[in-house]
């Protein structure tokens, strides 16, 4: 078993990657933004949630917290999960490894696709031009950006001192960065059956 995060800036192309992953290696996609945005149309979350959303900011801890873990006790079994857009503060990091450690199922890898901002701005305006998320223009994608540096950016130290990040270059195609990335988990569920084989 095997779960992964895939990491990166907004606009990183991590929600893409993500699908094509979960279809391949069959891993079961959390994706916080679209669980979010599902939630917002709910009652019980739509003020609380839509307005971070459209702010360009993070929805609050405990609520998303709350949501992701009892997304993971309901999905947890093989062969994994990958993880999109989740976590993104140390808060965030910190209880999802002690929630995987305590299911016996901790985290393999972290791939953090790596596209400058001016690449990544260009890639969600086009975006934006059919995704009908109100956070795809330029003042909600600059606040954004500016909330990823401050929050979720720490947590690439804080992943690689745990030896778990690697990273690859997201600007070549969506196809190429697919072939990489699908390398590297044969290469993750290798060693991680050896090691089971223990
Ligand atoms: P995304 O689809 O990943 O770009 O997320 C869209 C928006 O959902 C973000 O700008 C945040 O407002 C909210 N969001 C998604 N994931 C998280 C998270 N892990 N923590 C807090 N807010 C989140």
């Amino acid at each position: 078993m095997i779960n992964l995060i895939i990491f990166g800036s907004p606009g990183a192309g991590k929600g893409t990657q993500a699908q094509l992953i979960a279809k391949k290696h069959r891993l079961y996609h959390i994706s916080s933004g679209e669980i979010l945005r599902a939630e917002s149309s709910s009652k019980k979350y739509k003020e609380s949630i839509t307005k971070f959303i459209n702010q360009g900011s993070l929805v609050p801890d405990d609520l998303i917290i709350g949501i992701i873990e009892n997304k993971v006790k309901e999905k947890i079994k093989e062969p994994g999960l990958i993880f999109d857009g989740y976590p993104r503060t140390i808060r965030q990091a910190s209880s999802l490894n002690k929630l995987l450690k305590k299911l016996k199922s901790p985290l393999t890898a972290v791939i953090n696709l790596q596209l400058e901002e001016k690449t990544a701005v260009e890639r969600i305006l086009s975006r934006g031009l059919s995704s009908g998320r109100k956070d795809d223009n330029l003042k909600t994608i600059k606040r954004r950006f500016k909330i990823y540096e401050q929050e979720t950016k720490p947590l690439l130290k804080y992943y690689a001192k745990q030896g778990k990040l690697i990273t690859i270059d997201g600007h070549p195609s969506i196809a190429l960065v697919n072939k990489k990335i699908n390398a590297l988990i044969k290469d993750l569920q290798k060693s991680h059956a050896e090691v089971e084989a223990r």
